[in-house]
């Protein structure tokens, strides 16, 4: 169901499927997507300081005017507001703007050098303090986890990444997986780019379902968390609609072989 949660390492529980709102800018749209989304049953919302939109969030949460843990709000702090003083001084901006007393997840966006072990620690503050339930990462690989592992004192439970079928990062989510840190999938649909690819045309048409529908549904079997971003009712509403089918082994397969290791994104740097 669209409203399936995973276990965090930390104990918490997280919608294993969301929406992402990243460069929606225009106000009016964000919220009517965001309502959109929860009456589709949607629990999650993606935000990010970089995104500039949080306040926006905090405008079409107060307007759902629900209770404060029937939803998950997920923001990340920006590149130039890494360090310790930085971090707790942009995250007090953040949660004004959310109009909100906790976040349910907060994610350092991506890894830099400079300021690596006093991000975590503000971040550790934070969730000490009760400002942030859980604390997480984005756009880490494998030699960033184990580097932050020599100093943290808690690992982060989520790990932000983008995979989609032309980037399925097998082993970096098997390396998520034996840390008890869960893959969170960014981009999950590819941003469209393998909606033509005829292996998933083939297999929409025999579940009677889209290919951004097979590559969701793909995803949720593999084990990932997803935030697919759509501001289109119809599109928020069909990218819900995943959970009266099943992909067998061999079509899981057919989807895993599409990976090409290409990047939307820039490799996130070397830690050094
Ligand atoms: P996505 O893969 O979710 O693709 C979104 C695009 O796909 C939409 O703009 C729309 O054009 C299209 N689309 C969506 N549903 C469709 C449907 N059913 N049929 C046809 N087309 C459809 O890409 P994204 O927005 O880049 O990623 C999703 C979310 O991930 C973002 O909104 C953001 O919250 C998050 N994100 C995080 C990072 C990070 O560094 N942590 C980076 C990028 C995005």
């Amino acid at each position: 169901r669209i409203d399936s949660r995973v276990k965090l390492a930390d104990g918490n529980q997280m919608p294993i499927q969301g929406l992402g709102v990243y460069k929606m800018t225009d106000e009016a749209q964000l919220i009517q997507s965001v309502k959109s989304a929860y009456d589709d049953g949607y629990r999650l919302f993606d935000t990010a300081q970089m995104y500039g939109n949080e306040a926006a969030v905090g405008k079409a949460i107060k307007e759902l005017n629900v209770n404060r843990d029937d939803v998950f709000i997920t923001t990340k702090i920006a590149e130039e507001n890494q360090g310790y003083d930085q971090v707790m001084a942009s995250f007090e901006t953040s949660l004004k703007k959310l109009q909100l007393d906790y976040v349910d997840l907060l994610l350092v966006h991506w890894p830099i050098h400079t300021h690596f072990f006093e991000t975590w620690r503000a971040f550790e503050k934070l969730k000490e303090q009760g400002l942030v339930k859980s604390i997480g990462t984005s756009n880490y690989g494998m030699l960033h986890l184990q580097y932050l592992a020599t100093k943290a004192n808690e690992m982060p439970v989520v790990n932000q990444l983008e995979v989609h079928p032309y980037l399925a990062q097998p082993a970096m989510i098997d390396f998520n997986r034996e840390n008890q840190i869960v893959t969170q999938a960014w981009a999950p649909l590819g941003r469209g780019k393998a909606f033509d690819d005829p292996v998933l045309v083939k297999l929409a048409k025999a579940h009677g379902k889209s290919a951004a529908q097979v590559i969701l549904r793909w995803h949720l079997q593999r084990g990932d968390a997803f935030i697919p971003k759509s501001v289109h009712p119809q599109r928020i509403k069909q990218n819900a609609d995943i959970y009266d089918f099943e992909l067998s082994a061999d079509e899981m397969k057919q989807v895993d072989d599409l990976n090409r290791n290409t990047r939307l994104s820039q490799e996130p740097e070397m830690v050094y």
